[in-house]
């Protein structure tokens, strides 16, 4: 699944490559791929054939293509959904659902989705914030995400520390990937109850989040899965830098002990037992 850096450097692709055009053409070879837009594939190709997209726009892991009638392009990516900015004589991918050609005959723009778990839509007067996905706070990333406001809203839950960095309507774009690596940054254990960070910790935690985002996008995201490409098809290197998740048995970088997992929401957890000890008080994780 990709999170955050990884969408991230799809929507730069995207804005590099597709900002300011006009759109003249809409195949969509799979209805599936645009079955979240309702009315059906014959509306969305309507609501998007002679528009300009604006830009490419980013909340969490969803990104949207606001579009100069004020509507938006909300594109869900789903388990190994694509947005590639290719040349439109380049040969259709195998899994090519939906295909977007401009006016000045330049690259097209593809959805590709092995798995079609993913998809596009058209939300009507989403170029600000598509409703659907308005209810999602703001990621660390963000200029307007608010500090003071998370550390106050992490000390009131009462969850583990590792449950409320995945809680989408506290902060999104962290998944477990970036929340392990960021845990072992600020030593923190995953079970940690949020109420007894003090607020110089939640600072730390969220500075260790930042950096470990900051990171994976400078290494062009984690490919860790195959399915995980940048609009030009190409994956990123961050899990050559990777501390604690998918490093069972591996000794800590810090430490040397080796980095233990366990099963955590149904996926694991990675950790260093020596520097992210468990909490004392134990409770449910
Ligand atoms: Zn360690």
């Amino acid at each position: 699944m990709p999170e955050l850096p990884e969408v991230e450097v799809v929507r730069r692709g995207l804005d590099r490559g597709i900002s300011g055009r006009r759109v003249v053409t809409v195949e969509v070879g799979h209805p599936r791929a645009v079955r979240r837009h309702v009315a059906g594939p014959d509306d969305f190709s309507a609501l998007l054939r002679g528009r300009r997209i604006t830009g490419a726009r980013r909340r969490g892991k969803y990104l949207w293509l606001p579009l100069d009638s004020g509507d938006a392009v909300l594109a869900h990516l789903g388990m190994s959904g694509q947005l590639l900015v290719v040349p439109s004589d380049r040969p259709a991918e195998k899994h090519l659902h939906v295909r977007i050609g401009f006016d000045d005959d330049g690259p097209e723009l593809r959805f590709v989705d092995q798995r079609t778990f993913g998809g596009l839509a058209i939300v009507r007067d989403g170029a600000d914030v598509p409703e659907p996905i308005a209810h999602i706070a703001r990621d660390p990333l963000d200029p307007e995400f608010d500090d003071e406001s998370f550390v106050d809203a992490v000390r009131r839950r009462r969850t583990g520390v590792k449950r409320a960095l995945l809680d989408q309507t506290l902060v999104s774009g962290i998944g477990n990937i970036y929340a392990d690596e960021a845990l072992w940054r600020a030593r923190l254990h995953y079970a940690r109850p949020t109420e007894t960070l003090t607020r110089p910790e939640v600072r730390r935690l969220l500075g260790s989040v930042r950096d470990v985002l900051n990171d994976a996008l400078a290494a062009g995201g984690t490919s860790f899965d195959a399915l995980y490409v940048n609009v030009n098809g190409e994956s990123g290197y961050f899990d050559r830098s990777l501390h604690a998740y998918g490093q069972e048995g591996r000794a800590c970088q810090r430490c040397g002990t080796a980095i233990a997992r366990v099963p955590f929401m149904n996926r694991s957890s990675y950790f260093c037992p020596v520097c992210q000890p468990r909490p004392r008080v134990r409770r449910a994780s």
